[in-house]
């Protein structure tokens, strides 16, 4: 408070002054009033609003401010949640169906979950500054493999459901049967089935439903679906059904339980092909529904066929042992419409956590937690029959279902009264899942439910002695697993505390720099958006809990979507899609359902722009389309010619334009309504992929552009962190005529309150709202950035990526920009003259920029050998100036490389980046100074990242895949 005042007396500030200094929004907004004054300044304008009208077309502008409720403060808006989470109302769930209790171990919990180290990093696309969290996923894909008994794993897929739909998509790009026909265990969970039926229906493959070891057709199939143990709980013997798909040359696909299989002979063993399932048990609270990480296991070779990122082991420039995400032609980065998913941002931060949480237990911990749920299931079923009734399930580990005629509803509720969900099978039929959490009191609760005397009549103790295992023998472990050095090292707390810390040591996160991520804004993720995630109201919600008990996520889901359509000007919101690449899977179904509806079913063709991101045609080709490329100008535009003249050509099969705003090269194309319009007037709908929405949210609404549907990524823009690479939200706003189509659920009715007669797309991921738990996050920052402040957000993302455009031209020339020689909230960056110059290419730039303590832009997207630079709204100027600086001087050595001063075969920009152990190495014989490659500026003497490794040889790691664990010696080995 810079208020001059005379000696004696204070300042008098009025109560509404006071107040407005609790200001979040000059908290998430990195620069202060001098510098904003600064910025314009360099860039001639004297005021924000001067810039936006300039930089953003009038055609696009809103006419109106938002109209959000008044901003709340951090703690207010900390106290609505409260309230909120207080009408949730947590009950034990036995519910079952994929979603268990867990316990999250306090050093997981507080040292990753709630650690910016690990939630705020960025997909581990450069491998050098993300050892620490490739290692992580290397942990959990080395533990998937084990426990499935299969040859590799990815690191992750959306939900268990997704990943059976992703299976059965592998399963026909690799099978050498001739049907085109699916077969799925009816023992499924149910949504599960949804999911996979919704997938295939595009994709004219047929769905059959039914009992695998007595209903399998002998010809027809490409493939097979089992639930081991099955939804009911049942354990079967899968062997004949196995070999009768294997004999149509079709898959096997086993849906499976990872604690289950601490005991249970993996699938791997019996035959089975491809594993899928999810890892949320391991340690990841059950949030009403997500986020969790889905696992997918399968035999190397299909390795090149295989969705989602793999982590694979390499080599650094020093021959030492280092990681990098492997195969990485397969995505749709590179393979686009023949990408083998769309899949891009996954479920990071809950593998890690997973991975992490039987790095803790180990295989004997596991095991440990395993026996004991299997024998309260063991000892409760017997007690149950002890007390008159009949428990179906023959054999089991978790999970039982006990006939009770008639009475379901009645012992639903009762169990309710005693505080526990279970699941309603049918009117005669309740289903009881035990868990990790399960404790012997909740046993004898739930006997009391059965029968008020029980506890008069069952004891515990005796029962423990008189019940036998329930597991088959013939399916019983006896292969041993995880083995690795990794899981025995840490389960003491004092040295995972240190592993963890270690690890985290490793990677740039925003905890550290600044991460301009073209494309992938990397804004604040403020501590008081995050707090919410992990309060007990929040996290320990089962996804199929009754909706009176989840009355707080109903009312954050509303006030949510309300919020979201105030801003993009939709009529309504799905929050199903669980990432952006979902976003537009689904929204690409609302539009082909309501073509069908209107009978146009031959509308097909989708136009995409040749600038598109690459999950835009792998989705489009997941919705049944034919993907056509529109072409751009020299100015990153899309050509308004060809693209009309696409148009006119498939007129009566056109279905959809996909297309990017502000465009994927960082500009507000001027002729975007005269684009959405020629698409509508050949009967076409729009799909906007929102991912650049940071750049209009208060200056533009995407409905009022031309979009009929769009989706938001909410890890982008509105501050869920990328937690290493997911999780994310990719909910989606349609227009009125599409809402009746949008996502409903198989198990919870009314998910789409406006679908109709015509039906809706199905299901698209396995929780009714996605991944719930995080939703809180985007809740927090609308509120407590109110209209005004998103507005503001918007003007200063766009008002920083032209101050840092600018001073980076002096160095490197801007690619692309608007009329008036605007860029967007990002711009790109030509690092193609250094080639030229100094024979340095982008990735020596992208390296280089390590030993200056910076995660490198993104890189050749949509341009090969270009940077693009988003450095949003929460960065401070100061640091802004930081990474200019850094770039600067990073062209100043390309330079000195051109001119002859620093050689061009040994020279800091092809050596980067230089770890610790190569700088304080008793041998140097570079052509330059360790100074100069470890401190090529001052600043870094204060503050220095060091590389734990040196540039990762990639071509290496994808001739010998090695995508489980290295034995410790190996690291040894290479260090001699
Ligand atoms: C991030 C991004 C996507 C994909 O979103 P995910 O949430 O990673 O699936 C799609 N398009 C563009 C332009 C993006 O930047």
């Amino acid at each position: 408070m810079s208020t001059r005042q005379s000696p004696g007396t204070s300042p008098r500030f009025s109560l509404n002054q006071l107040e407005q200094r609790d200001d979040f929004v000059r908290r998430h907004i990195g620069p202060g009033t001098p510098q904003i004054a600064k910025m314009l300044s360099d860039l001639g304008f004297d005021s924000l609003e001067a810039l936006i009208d300039k930089a953003v077309p009038s055609q696009i502008r809103m006419e109106r401010p938002l109209h959000l409720p008044p901003v709340l403060s951090e703690r207010e808006a900390l106290h609505r949640l409260r309230e909120m989470a207080d009408r949730n109302r947590v009950l034990t769930s036995m519910i079952g169906m994929g979603y268990y209790g867990t316990v999250t171990p306090g050093v997981i919990q507080r040292n990753i979950l709630e650690n910016p180290a690990w939630y705020t990093a960025y997909t581990p696309y450069q491998a050098e500054v993300s050892q620490g969290r490739l290692e992580a996923l290397l942990n959990y894909q080395q533990m998937v493999i084990d426990l499935t008994g299969l040859e590799i794993a990815n690191a992750s897929l959306l939900d268990e459901a997704t990943a059976a739909a992703e299976a059965m998509t592998l399963a026909r790009r690799v099978a050498k049967a001739k049907g085109s026909a699916f077969f799925v265990d009816r023992d499924c969970h149910p949504q599960t089935v949804a999911v996979v039926r919704t997938r295939a229906e595009p994709l004219g493959i047929e769905v059959i439903v039914g009992d695998p070891l007595s209903e399998l057709p002998d010809t027809g199939l490409f493939g097979l679906l089992l639930q081991y143990p099955g939804s009911s709980g049942e354990i079967r013997d899968y062997r004949p059904a196995v070999e009768a798909v294997h004999a149509q040359k079709g898959l096997a696909i086993a849906a499976t339980d990872l604690l289950a299989l601490t005991l249970l002979t993996p699938p791997g063993e019996w035959g089975a092909d491809v594993c899928i399932g999810s890892a949320q048990r391991f340690g990841v609270p059950m949030g009403y529904g997500g986020p969790h990480a889905a696992f997918m296991a399968t035999k190397d070779a299909y390795k090149r066929q295989t969705p989602g990122r793999i982590i694979g082991v390499s080599v650094d420039r020093f021959g030492r042992p280092a990681l990098r995400m492997a195969l990485q032609t397969r995505e749709q980065h590179i393979r686009r419409e023949k990408a083998t998913s769309n899949i891009c941002t996954a479920q990071v931060l809950l593998a890690v956590i997973a991975g992490m949480y039987a790095v803790y237990h180990g295989p004997d911990g596991l095991t440990t937690i395993a026996r004991r749920v299997h024998r309260f299931t063991a000892i409760l079923a017997e007690g149950l029959r002890r007390l008159g009734f009949e428990v179906a399930t023959e054999r089991y580990f978790d999970t039982l279902q006990v006939k009770v005629p008639n009475r379901a509803q009645t012992l639903l509720m009762r169990a309710r009264d005693a505080k526990i969900n279970l699941r309603e099978v049918d009117a005669h039929t309740l289903g009881i899942s035990l868990d990790e959490t399960t404790r012997r009191a909740e046993v004898e609760a739930l006997w009391r439910v059965f029968a008020a005397d029980a506890g008069e009549r069952l004891d515990i103790e005796t029962l423990d002695e008189a019940v036998e295992e329930a597991l088959p023998s013939e399916l019983t472990r006896s292969s041993s697993f995880l083995d690795h050095e990794v899981f025995h090292l840490y389960h003491g707390e004092t040295e995972m505390l240190r592993y963890l810390r270690r690890l985290a040591e490793k990677d740039i996160a925003l905890d550290r720099a600044m991460i301009p991520l073209g494309s992938c804004t990397m804004k604040l993720n403020a501590s008081a958006e995050m707090m919410p995630v992990t309060w007990r109201n929040f996290a320990h919600l089962h996804p199929f809990a009754p909706l009176d008990q989840t009355q707080g996520y109903q009312q954050l889901f509303e006030e949510l979507e309300a919020w979201l359509c105030e801003i993009t000007g939709f009529d309504a919101v799905s929050l199903q899609p669980n990432a952006g690449s979902q976003g537009e899977y689904a929204g690409l179904l609302t539009i082909r359902k309501y073509h069908h509806s209107r009978g146009e079913a031959q509308r097909d063709v989708c136009l995409i722009p040749t600038s598109a991101h690459g999950t835009n045609p792998a989705s489009a080709v997941m919705a049944g389309m034919r993907v056509v490329l529109v072409e751009c100008d020299d100015s990153g535009n899309i050509d308004v010619d060809d693209l009309k003249a696409k148009a006119a050509e498939h007129g009566e099969r056109l279905a959809a334009l996909m297309v990017t705003y502000p465009s994927t090269h960082g500009v507000f194309e001027a002729a975007i309504k005269e684009i959405c319009q020629a698409v509508h007037d050949r009967g076409g709908q729009v799909y906007m992929d929102g991912a650049n929405l940071n750049a209009l949210v208060g200056i533009a609404r995407p409905a009022e552009i031309g979009a009929d549907v769009s989706h938001m990524n909410l890890h982008k823009t509105f501050c869920i962190p990328h937690g290493g690479g997911g999780p994310g939200m990719g909910p989606i706003g349609v227009k009125s005529h599409l809402a009746p189509f949008l996502p409903d659920h198989p198990v919870i009715a009314g998910v789409n309150p406006a679908a109709g007669e015509a039906g809706t797309i199905g299901t698209i991921s396995a929780a009714p709202w996605g991944s719930s738990s995080i939703l809180p996050i985007s809740w927090a920052y609308i509120a407590m950035m109110g209209g005004a402040g998103l507005t503001r957000a918007t003007q200063l993302a766009i008002l920083s990526a032209n101050y840092m455009a600018k001073q980076l031209s002096a160095a490197y020339p801007v690619l692309y920009s608007g009329p008036d020689g605007l860029v967007a909230h990002e711009c790109i960056i030509d690092t193609r003259v250094l080639k030229d110059d100094a024979g340095i290419t982008v990735d020596d730039v992208a390296k280089r920029l390590i030993d200056y303590g910076f995660h490198a832009p993104t890189m050749s997207w949509p341009v090969a050998g270009t940077m693009m630079i988003e450095p949003t709204e929460s960065e401070a100027m100061r640091e802004l100036d930081r990474f200019c600086q850094a770039m600067l001087a990073i062209k100043a050595e390309a330079d000195a490389v051109a001119a002859g001063k620093l050689s061009a075969e040994d020279n800091p920009l092809i050596n980067a980046p230089h770890p610790l152990a190569e700088v304080t190495a008793a041998d140097w014989d570079h052509a330059y100074s360790r100074a100069q490659a470890a401190f090529p500026v001052e600043s870094l003497k204060q503050d220095k990242y060091w590389a734990p490794v040196g540039r990762v040889d990639n071509a290496h790691g994808d001739r010998h895949l090695v995508c489980t664990c290295p034995p410790l010696e190996a690291y040894k080995e290479a260090a001699e």
